[in-house]
């Protein structure tokens, strides 16, 4: 609901999940109906930044009206980016809806589960052949979500105009441990060091090839990993609004050169138990800050 949404208090919207336009209707919604959604959203944040995610569904996040195959393995099957390349006209429905919804200025486009570089450039290579001029004013970025990406950013920070990384999926694909599995929930661990360093190396690749990056995976809205994100060099964070004023008066009690510290001392810990409580250390000293104050 917009309501509870003071564009105000953001710098925009690090992530719009657009599958949700799309659940809640009976069929695949029309260019029309969808350019009405993206619009009262980019209206609402009154010119600031808003990143809508093309279709993102498959695995965990499915349509009523849509029968999708069956897979073996949902979560490494048919979603995300490889969907949206298969079956094009729904693909370009939504980039032309996107476009359509802002009257004017940049547009930003973020594609999920990019794994090559191939599908950025054939991704960019549909959107320049639908949209014509429009797409010059479209700003291509790709989810990092995937650690094939993540190894290969090198070339894809140089193709997109910004990534997003979304340590939801990172640490499922990271650790092969589903993130809605009870089971194997205790090996789902986005404070393990292997986690921590692999994030480190996307903020600095990125910072090597000048491709904005930020987060928006839950980490970002958490109080430790906000902490360590800022310290590894992520320039935005994206979270659920709810979370937002405490991120933000937790973040104005540090100061950078400490973050970058600890960043570097919890990626070099060997267990996720010790980079834990050196992180939750730091973010209970900081909330101490908060309260005072
Ligand atoms: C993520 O994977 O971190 C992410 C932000 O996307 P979603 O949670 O929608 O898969
Ligand atoms: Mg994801």
């Amino acid at each position: 609901d917009l309501e509870y949404f003071n564009p105000t208090m953001v710098g925009g919207v690090g992530l719009f999940r657009t599958e949700f336009a799309y659940m809640e209707r009976s069929g695949f919604p029309t260019l029309e109906e969808q350019r009405l959604v993206y619009k009262e959203i980019v209206d609402h944040f009154e010119g600031k930044p808003v990143v809508f995610r093309t279709l993102d569904v498959g695995n965990d996040k499915r349509l009523r009206y849509f029968d999708m195959p069956p897979e073996q393995n949902p979560a490494l099957g048919w979603r995300g980016i490889r969907m949206g390349l298969e079956w094009q006209d729904l693909f370009l429905i939504q980039v032309q809806a996107i476009v359509a919804a802002h009257d004017e200025g940049e547009v930003r486009i973020l594609l999920p589960m990019v794994t090559v570089v191939e599908e950025l450039r054939e991704a960019k290579a549909l959107m320049k052949k639908a949209l014509g001029s429009d797409a010059e004013r479209v700003l291509v970025g790709a989810m990092i979500e995937v650690p094939a990406a993540a190894m290969a950013l090198k070339d894809l920070a140089q193709e997109a105009d910004f990534v997003s990384v979304g340590t939801n999926d990172l640490t499922q694909y990271l650790f092969a441990v589903d993130r809605d599995n009870t089971r194997v929930s205790s090996l789902y661990q986005p404070y393990h060091p292997a986690n921590l360093r692999v994030l480190r190396f996307i903020a600095k690749t990125c910072r090597q090839f000048d491709c904005p990056v930020s987060v928006c995976g839950e980490m970002a809205g958490q109080r430790a990993g906000a902490l360590f994100l800022v310290g590894s060099g992520y320039q935005a964070l994206s979270m659920g609004v709810g979370f937002v004023p405490e991120i933000k008066a937790l973040l104005a009690q540090t100061t950078l050169k400490d973050l970058v510290a600890l960043s570097r001392k919890a990626a070099g810990c060997r267990t996720r138990e010790e980079a834990v409580s050196l992180l939750r250390e730091a973010a209970a000293a900081a909330w101490e800050g908060v309260l005072a104050n």
